[in-house]
């Protein structure tokens, strides 16, 4: 058995070779074992594209795990299904509250799933929705709900969210990341990381016991986040016993390059056709374009 977690970046902001189309979103091909996960669907439907341009097979998935409800990693679903045919979709509950962002003048736009629950289900997604971590097969594991307690949570009070009476600052409860679990660490693989990445380091170590979190690779949703806060937050994960950083999406260019001026372990950015694979030990390789 193939011992080492695969993972192929089918869509980000940006591109690492021609054939592909980059975009504002996110979707990663995970593989582990005998397991393959699409994690996030990017914004639209660019990802089979991409998916059939860099010979990645969208059939068999163990599961498709949306990150979160934000259309630029749940766009691109219906065309994943029409590709995929019938299967598992897992996410948290709140993945389908209406969510929106206040952009200054235009005022409110709404930002959540495209489509309703119903019309996902007919075209064969199998919704299996918890706020608990679940496992999606052998060393993969989502980290459910992160409860938020670090004041470095990224906040971006431009993101929001209805709430039964009114819309209100986005809380992010239905922002999961999934863990694969290494042999004496893990892996932590994040959609936008709105509920702060030291939140999701800590559940990712209450899920996993005995195996921190090593490696991070995702979006961390840094954009509105000041350059020494982001320094600060480089110190923190690499004092919590990460090594290795791979942001990518909505991490945003300038926060990506103080993290690389700061961050005392290695920060390699991700973009589309990239493939990395890491062994047991969390050492990495990155085997294309
Ligand atoms: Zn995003
Ligand atoms: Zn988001």
């Amino acid at each position: 058995m193939e011992c080492a977690l695969r993972i192929v970046v089918l869509k980000e902001n940006t591109a690492a070779r021609p054939q592909v189309q980059a975009g504002h979103g996110l979707a990663l091909l995970v593989a582990y074992g005998q397991t393959r996960v699409l994690f996030d669907t990017g914004p639209d439907d660019t990802v089979v594209a991409n998916a059939r341009a860099l010979e990645v097979p969208l059939g068999s998935l163990a599961a498709i795990v949306l990150s979160h409800g934000h259309y630029d990693h749940t766009g691109g679903l219906p065309a994943v299904l029409a590709e995929a045919g019938p299967t598992r979709v897992v996410a948290h509950p709140g993945v389908f509250d209406q969510t929106y962002a206040q952009n200054g003048r235009e005022g409110m736009r709404y930002i959540g799933l495209p489509l309703s629950r119903d019309e996902y289900e007919a075209r064969g997604a199998r919704f299996e929705l918890s706020e608990s971590p679940l496992q999606i097969g052998e060393g993969l594991v989502t980290t459910g709900e992160v409860p938020q307690e670090s004041s470095a949570a990224p906040t971006d009070s431009r993101l929001l969210r209805r709430g039964p009476t009114s819309v209100l600052p986005d809380s992010f409860r239905d922002d999961l990341s999934l863990l694969a679990l290494l042999q004496a660490c893990s892996a932590v693989i994040t959609g936008c990381g709105h509920a702060g990445l030291l939140n999701i380091l800590r559940q990712a170590e209450t899920v996993a016991p005995g195996r921190p979190p090593r490696v991070v690779i995702g979006g961390l949703h840094l954009l509105a986040t000041p350059d020494e806060e982001v320094a600060n937050l480089a110190a923190e994960v690499y004092a919590r016993g990460v090594r290795t950083l791979m942001p990518g999406h909505c991490t945003g260019e300038r926060a990506t390059k103080v993290l690389q001026a700061r961050f005392p372990g290695e920060v390699i950015p991700i973009s589309t056709g990239m493939q990395i694979r890491i062994d047991g030990d969390a050492n990495h390789e990155i085997l294309g374009p």
